[in-house]
């Protein structure tokens, strides 16, 4: 537990198992009753139902929990994709079984944490329209859009988003799991997508990426693109003696407090502070993204 007093997302797990099981086969397998995986230095098995991906995440005192799926990649081939929906199906079901036995199915609304469930198919329409029916048939209080979600561009797989956004009637909330881009969060947002998850932007700030805008958008005609973002990548040697902040105009503690040329130089010595303050901004760029988004909804764009 952490003293965070919002709400919190949690993950079911099957992600990251799937990442390192995808590395290679001697790392573990995915199997019809469980997931079971090695660490890197280790010999324990570690092993993952959707029972306890479930009791897991109720543990750390999650608001909304995300039943264990079986991730693809769009590449993967039919079977894989028909095998990853037959599974994640039968494993949602499954986990509402045990969230229900812990939470207690009568109650409804803002008095318990939501489960939400995946819906997986790859870029197959049939194989999506399949797994939404049948997770709404079991009954669940919102989805994600399952799969790796970007193509080898790092480009939002635009139209399976919004095939299955059609698949979900409007009063379920939509999780973009994975998108964390800032023009595929806008992508998203035009998609009918309400929920977002990436270690992106705090990745990107420890490996030097960091972000701003090239002209700041002003509500109410926004549109944000891709060629709106700018990246300021701190170690590169023009920023030595920079004496403005990361962004101009950003109120965040880092921008308030430091110039670019204090980051580089923080940065070039691998001094931890550096990972805070970029950290810092990146993280209050998104925050002020979705403000911007939110902004420009209610006045109508
Ligand atoms: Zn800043």
């Amino acid at each position: 537990m952490a003293a965070w007093p919002r709400p919190i997302v949690t993950d079911s797990g099957g992600f990251q198992a799937y990442s390192i099981i995808r590395e290679g086969r001697q790392h573990g397998r995915i199997g019809n009753h469980e997931i079971a995986w090695r660490a890197e230095d280790s010999d324990r098995t570690f092993r993952l139902t959707p029972e306890k991906s479930v009791q897991l995440q109720l543990r750390y005192g999650a608001d909304i929990v995300i039943c264990l799926d079986q991730c693809t990649h769009p590449d993967d081939p039919e079977e894989v994709q028909e095998q990853s929906v037959r599974r994640t199906v039968a494993w949602a079901a499954r986990g509402k079984k045990e969230f229900e036995r812990i939470v207690g199915g009568g109650r409804r609304g803002g008095e318990r944490p939501q489960l939400f469930a995946v819906i997986q198919g790859g870029v197959s329409r049939e194989l999506r329209r399949r797994c939404a029916e049948e997770l709404l048939t079991i009954g669940f209080d919102g989805f994600g859009y399952g799969g790796w979600p970007v193509d080898s561009e790092g480009k939002l797989l635009q139209e399976m988003f919004a095939y299955t956004r059609e698949l979900v009637p409007a009063e379920f909330p939509l999780h973009a799991l994975g998108v964390g881009h800032p023009a595929n969060i806008v992508e998203g947002v035009r998609l009918g997508y309400d929920l977002f998850d990436s270690s992106m932007p705090s990745r990107d700030a420890r490996h030097g990426r960091l972000y701003a805008w090239r002209q700041p958008p002003t509500p109410p005609s926004l549109s944000i693109a891709g060629a709106d973002l700018v990246y300021v990548y701190v170690f590169d040697a023009k920023h030595a003696k920079a004496s403005d902040p990361i962004m101009p105009g950003c109120d965040c503690y880092t921008c308030a407090s430091y110039s670019l040329g204090y980051l580089h130089l923080l940065a070039a010595r691998k001094d931890s502070l550096y990972m805070r303050l970029s950290t810092i901004h990146n993280l209050r760029f998104m925050v002020t993204l979705m403000q911007h988004i939110r902004d420009s909804d209610h006045d109508g764009g």
